[in-house]
């Protein structure tokens, strides 16, 4: 296979499938395609809503609040990115904060967020590769005999990458031939680790939009929560247009409350709408001190994230791939249930697969089992390790 014609399906578009296709690209794979189930834009988990409110647009992420860098790679990523106008680091006030207490500054956080709204990440990144936008991939089929994987009907590739996880990544593994990436794909949900921590765990996570007419005094941008309900709340007006009138809010649940009022993800019935957004609302004018009549949005939006992050990740690879079948997994999974995670992941296995191009025949990460995620924050994404710097020219 000469590199240059070696094609490679890469199964989503969150930020590890679109780092593995960048850099698969920088390394001479310019056949790569990037297969993505979003309707409007790429990004997964790292995305952006854009809403109407009034006959304006705000943004609201509602998901990646912020992101930290603790990877020279990730750095390099991230110094592209800023280049290029992508991302900015934001002075906002990011606290920590207690029921009856007051904020305390979290110092030693350089918190990047994209510059409009989280999405400019992956729209940045989907420049740089060959992308198939608003495709749901069903179906992969591997012939050993020609030793290459269908995809759906969109032809033959000489490699295969799932750059998703949840229940859909291994319904789509299960009779593809590939037992063992199966068996590392297979799921559990749950707000507490069970024992069993060699299977992937996610937690479910509620996310509440809302916008109030005019800003409230507040004396930070961000808090991480200790509450039974509610473990981030962040200000998107702070981030993206301080100059606006309207307040525009992003409260995320914790673990616990996402487990107690799961419901299906496509199908939330109005009275748990009704139900969240309550229990959201009156957390957060308990936790500011704000009287409740003042919090009343003129706007609000609730969303369950189903499979929102990982509780355990892979120990000791970066990536999994499976040398015999030309198939290989990344994903925050794999790493750390993070945006740096996911591009740690993409990067990782971009660089594994090219070897393989280049003759080298190894698994990587097959037999490797899972291992707890350290940190606690939005679920459960890491900030204790933040490196700073000045993004590179
Ligand atoms: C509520 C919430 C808050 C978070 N906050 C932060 C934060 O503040 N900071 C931080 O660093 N991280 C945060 N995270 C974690 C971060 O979002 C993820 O770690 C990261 O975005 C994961 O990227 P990924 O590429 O691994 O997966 P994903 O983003 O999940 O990407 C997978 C993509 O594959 C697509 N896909 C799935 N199945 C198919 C299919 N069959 N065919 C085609 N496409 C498919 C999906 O639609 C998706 O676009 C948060 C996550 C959540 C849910």
């Amino acid at each position: 296979m000469s590199g240059n014609k070696t094609s490679v399906a890469i199964i989503g578009g969150g930020i590890s499938g679109l780092v593995c296709a960048a850099r698969l690209s920088q390394l001479g794979i310019t056949n790569a395609t990037v297969f993505d189930t979003g309707k409007h834009a790429p990004g997964g988990r790292c995305s952006s809503r854009f809403i109407n409110i009034e006959g304006k647009l705000h943004i609201f992420d509602h998901a990646v609040q912020f992101f930290t860098v603790s990877d020279p790679r990730f750095a390099k990523i991230v110094s592209f990115l800023h280049n290029k106008g992508a991302v900015k680091v934001w002075p906002g006030k990011i606290a920590h904060l207690k029921l009856g207490g007051k904020p305390t500054e979290v110092k030693n956080v350089q918190a990047f967020i994209g510059t409009r709204g989280m999405q400019s990440v992956p729209e940045c990144l989907s420049s740089l590769v060959h992308m198939e936008g608003n495709k749901w991939v069903s179906n992969v089929y591997w012939d050993p005999l020609i030793k290459k994987w269908k995809v759906d009907d969109h032809g033959w590739f000489d490699y295969l990458v799932v750059a998703h996880n949840g229940k859909c990544a291994a319904r789509l593994m299960a009779d593809a031939g590939v037992p063992q990436i199966h068996n590392l794909l297979k799921v559990k949900f749950g707000p507490v680790l069970s024992p069993q921590t060699n299977v992937m765990q996610l937690c479910s996570l509620w996310v509440l939009l809302f916008a109030l007419l005019r800003k409230i005094e507040i004396d930070f941008d961000g808090a991480f929560v200790d509450h039974s309900d509610i473990s981030w709340i962040g200000n998107n007006t702070s981030k993206y247009s301080a100059e606006n009138q309207m307040d525009c809010w992003t409260i995320i649940s914790t673990k616990t409350f996402g487990a107690n009022h799961k419901v299906p993800q496509e199908f939330i019935p109005p009275s748990t709408e009704k139900e969240v957004t309550h229990l959201l609302l009156n957390g957060f004018a308990e936790l500011t001190g704000i009287n409740r009549q003042l919090v009343a949005p003129c706007f609000t939006k609730v969303q369950l994230w189903g499979a929102a992050n990982p509780l355990n990740v892979l120990q000791g690879e970066e990536c999994v791939f499976q040398s015999s079948h030309n198939v290989g997994i990344c994903g925050d999974w794999l790493v750390s249930p993070s945006v740096e995670g996911a591009a740690v992941s993409g990067l990782a296995l971009a660089e594994v697969l090219i070897r393989h191009v280049n003759g080298e025949r190894k698994d990587v990460g097959l037999k490797k089992r899972l291992e707890p995620v350290e940190s606690e924050a939005i679920g459960s994404f890491p900030t204790n390790k933040s490196l700073f710097f000045k993004p590179a020219k």
